[in-house]
């Protein structure tokens, strides 16, 4: 674990978050700052820094197992969602902790920005 990364020190439990699911590998918490009525980050609770970081290879199907439990749990498994991964500097990526935002609960434009 990293000390300084964000998301590393909210899988610890030292920063708070709105926990919504936990798996062995992986947790799921609210965004800060929601962007849907539903949107919701997946971590993995071992640090990797991006989908790039092939550290996070073991753990990859657990974290879109667990978009997809957390789709349903929200109740907007039927109505759809999507999960995104935002990757370095020309995808958005702001925090260097490997993440998957899923987003629901209204119409999502597309293509995105
Ligand atoms: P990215 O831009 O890297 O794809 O997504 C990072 C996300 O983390 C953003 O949507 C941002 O709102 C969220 N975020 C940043 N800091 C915090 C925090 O301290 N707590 C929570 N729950 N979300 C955060
Ligand atoms: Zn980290």
């Amino acid at each position: 674990m990293s000390t300084t990364c964000l998301f590393c020190r909210i899988a610890s439990g030292e920063i708070s978050a709105a926990l919504v699911a936990e798996r062995e590998s992986c947790l799921a918490f609210r965004d800060i700052a929601p962007q849907a009525p539903v949107h919701v980050l997946i971590i993995p609770r071992t640090h990797a820094s991006s989908l790039n970081d092939s550290s996070a290879n073991p753990v990859l199907a657990d974290l879109l197992a667990l978009a997809r439990d957390v789709a349903l749990q929200e109740g907007i498994a039927e109505s759809g969602y999507r999960v995104v991964v935002n990757t370095n500097d020309d995808g958005g990526q702001s925090v260097a902790h490997l993440h998957l935002h899923v987003l629901g609960g209204r119409a999502l434009r597309w293509p995105p920005g």
